[in-house]
């Protein structure tokens, strides 16, 4: 049977770090092989569980160079992204949009900010506080679980495939 779930024990934000470039480097191969791709991605757990710190290291080791900030008033950021390969004319642009939901005072609110465009656009969405939608989003190729463990800095993170683009991005992550 495939494994669609993977746990890790992340014992210092480095290990985070190491486990967002792994995706990192899985998505920038499925957008080199396919420039039109679109993932949805969700980052759930509590507050101060490091979903926007997974979701900058994810972005900065795709290529992007910038800052990475938190959503919280915004509600989105988006980032261009150039994923470079070594050939050339494989190379191309895709668009992350990272939304926190967290302060939505009406799950339809990210609708009405004209959001739901960017759900099918080439790149993907990577979302804090998906349950503030309530299920009003549309289907996820990856969640993503953070949960603290009993160290300051401990943490462990369940990646889990949904659809099949999103097994295979979670395949190729942990082949590496
Ligand atoms: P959230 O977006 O879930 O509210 P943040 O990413 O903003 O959380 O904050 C997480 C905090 O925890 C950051 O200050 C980060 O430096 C810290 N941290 C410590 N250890 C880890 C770890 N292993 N993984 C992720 N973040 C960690
Ligand atoms: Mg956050």
């Amino acid at each position: 049977m495939t494994q669609n779930s993977f746990t890790h024990h992340c014992r210092q934000e480095a290990d985070t770090t190491a486990l967002a470039q792994k995706l990192a480097l899985s998505l920038n191969h499925l957008f080199l092989s396919n420039h039109s791709a679109h993932l949805n991605i969700s980052l759930e757990g509590d507050l101060g569980a490091g979903k926007t710190t997974f979701a900058r290291h994810l972005i900065q080791s795709m290529g992007y160079e910038g800052r990475v900030k938190s959503p919280t008033y915004t509600l989105c950021e988006p980032y261009s992204i150039h994923i470079k390969s070594s050939d050339p004319h494989q190379s191309g642009s895709i668009t992350a949009h990272h939304f926190d939901l967290y302060r939505m005072r009406d799950p339809l609110e990210w609708q009405e900010a004209g959001f739901a465009e960017h759900f099918d656009e080439p790149g993907f969405c990577l979302v804090e506080w998906p349950e503030k939608a309530e299920d009003t989003l549309p289907a996820f190729d990856i969640e993503i679980h953070l949960i603290a463990g009993d160290d300051e800095n401990e943490r462990r993170i369940t990646l889990k495939a949904i659809s099949s683009q999103g097994q295979s991005v979670l395949d190729k992550a942990h082949s590496q």
